[in-house]
């Protein structure tokens, strides 16, 4: 594989290369053109124009084969008057009432779709584009747009009517593999081998509560064998992780798996071991995040000796990781409180209330009396409040007393039914197989200098190295973990008896893992 990257010679030959297993390449010394321009036929691409200059490194995304596109009605616009619109909550006919399409070609249009799709029930994101003759607004084209792979469009024909049909989006869906090194800033680790967009989300689903994205560490290793979806040969998303590895930067921690499974009854990502959290169940609210402290009503002050109770557990992670609902509820609290800082507090169906403090910022759109749901963003991790570092201060309380949220089980795993086992281990060996098969990426390069989006708060002594507190919303889909890190002592030496570090909102340093301050955790009672 080394030998690809050498340079130029032979795009041709790569895309051969291509049709075999291996699809991501990240190729040195070409221009930044090169990145986009690359299609098949592009061996017509001069090489030797690349080689005075050395740019840092480019990447390729993946070759496809692009296909010609089907006519859009959006094509008339030189010609035609084109209306476009989001149905948000909007009937058709009501939101094209609203765009001034006349009624009786509102009826030509719904008129056209019987029997090939009933516009009953809009989603508020599906889209419509209308072109309509200047002057007479006789309706020439309609596309209602549920998605890049959904399409339905209505076309005069030369008679005069509207023809309408589902558009075939010509959607294929490949299996490839790829790997990278994690870096200082996530999404640029994996742009550096030409995985796109949205990775992110995938790879936190596919882990589903053992690790996410967030806790990988600066130095790791993913391997993944991904399946992406292309619309006539563009890439339009990646439909699911098939097998999964992250290896962190200390080989004397174990590598993690996640594999898609498929049997009767069950159908999830699964561990190593075939085991998926329950979906009913609680779930971590900072997911792969340690516990640093753990529930303890009757905590001696190491110094002074006085009962200090630590009313919640501590998960250590870097400012600005994402924390989620751990169940589904209502939201009865956002906002600074006292010692606990910036604090979200959700009531759940079960009687069980739970209590997100410190937190540098919360979730956007979310306000008190909000439904929320099980892994829903509530917040990122900060240091606010009386805290002494950044970690999420998670509590749980029943009938007004606090318990120890460790109780709720987070992300309680479901064995594999035994009839299921026998597939999922020859399932596993052909994707361990295939993992172990997966060329080592190419290390990055030392002297490349620190990603300019590396948030301030993402990385540094502690160690997580994914700086991305910056990109919380593709993160959304991350799963929970369980708290399996090494719970550390409460009594941790640095028993800073001052009224603790008021971190500024986002900007505190990440001390990852570090054991909490003493005061600085007691939480007691002042939730209320
Ligand atoms: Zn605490």
């Amino acid at each position: 594989m080394t030998a690809i990257f050498g340079g130029l010679f032979g795009l041709a030959t790569v895309a051969s290369v291509f049709a075999l297993l291996i699809q991501v390449f990240p190729v040195k010394n070409q221009r930044p053109q090169l990145a986009s321009a690359v299609a098949p036929s592009a061996s017509a691409e001069e090489p030797n124009s690349t080689e005075a200059e050395r740019p840092k490194r480019n990447v390729l995304k993946r070759v496809r084969q692009e296909l010609p596109q089907p006519w859009r009605v959006e094509d008339l616009k030189a010609t035609h008057q084109v209306v476009k619109g989001d149905m948000l909550r909007r009937s058709l006919s009501g939101a094209l009432d609203e765009e001034h399409v006349p009624k009786d070609q509102v009826y030509r249009i719904l008129k056209a779709f019987d029997g090939v799709f009933k516009f009953d029930h809009p989603k508020k994101k599906d889209r419509f584009v209308v072109a309509l003759e200047r002057g007479s607004k006789k309706v020439i084209g309609f596309e209602y747009i549920v998605g890049p792979t959904e399409i339905y469009q209505a076309k005069s024909t030369d008679a005069g009517l509207l023809e309408a049909k589902r558009l075939d989006m010509q959607v294929k869906d490949e299996e490839f593999s790829s790997a990278f090194y994690v870096g200082k800033n996530f999404t640029k680790s994996y742009e550096l081998v030409g995985l796109e967009p949205g990775l992110t989300k995938v790879l936190n689903e596919a882990f589903n509560g053992q690790t996410s994205t967030e806790a990988f560490q600066e130095g790791g290793i993913v391997k993944a064998i991904l399946v992406e979806r292309t619309s006539f040969g563009r890439f339009v998303g990646y439909d699911r992780v098939k097998a999964l590895e992250y290896r962190p930067p200390d080989p004397s921690k174990p590598a993690l798996r996640a594999y898609w499974f498929e049997g009767d009854g069950v159908k999830t990502y699964v561990d190593d071991k075939g085991r998926h959290p329950s979906n009913a169940g609680w779930r971590s609210p900072v997911p792969g995040a340690p516990v640093t402290s753990n529930f303890n009503p009757k905590r001696l002050h190491p110094v002074l000796h006085t009962v200090m109770p630590h009313n919640g557990t501590d998960f250590g992670a870097p400012s600005g990781t994402p924390v989620y609902a751990s169940f589904r509820g209502k939201i009865t609290w956002i906002g600074p409180q006292g010692p606990s800082g910036n604090l979200v507090l959700i009531e759940h169906p079960n009687g069980v209330q739970t209590g997100y403090a410190h937190l540098s910022r919360f979730a956007d759109g979310i306000k008190i009396g909000d439904p929320i749901g099980t892994r829903q963003l509530v917040g990122y991790v900060g240091s606010t409040g009386r805290s002494t570092g950044p970690h999420l201060h998670f509590s749980a309380k029943r009938d007004g007393k606090f318990f120890d949220a460790l109780e709720l089980k987070l992300d309680s795993l479901q064995p594999m039914p035994s009839s299921e086992r026998d597939a999922f281990a020859e399932q596993k060996a052909r994707y361990d197989a295939a993992l172990e098969a997966i060329a080592m990426p190419e290390p990055p390069e030392p002297d490349a200098p620190p990603s300019e989006e590396s948030h301030a708060g993402g990385s540094g002594s502690g160690g997580s190295g994914a700086g991305n507190a910056g990109k919380a919303p593709e993160a959304e889909g991350a799963d929970g973990a369980k708290g399996e890190g090494p719970s550390k002592s409460d009594e941790a030496s640095d028993a800073n008896a001052s009224a603790g570090t008021k971190a500024k909102p986002d900007g505190a340093k990440p001390e990852k893992g570090d054991g909490p301050g003493l005061l600085g955790e007691d939480l007691s009672g002042e939730i209320e």
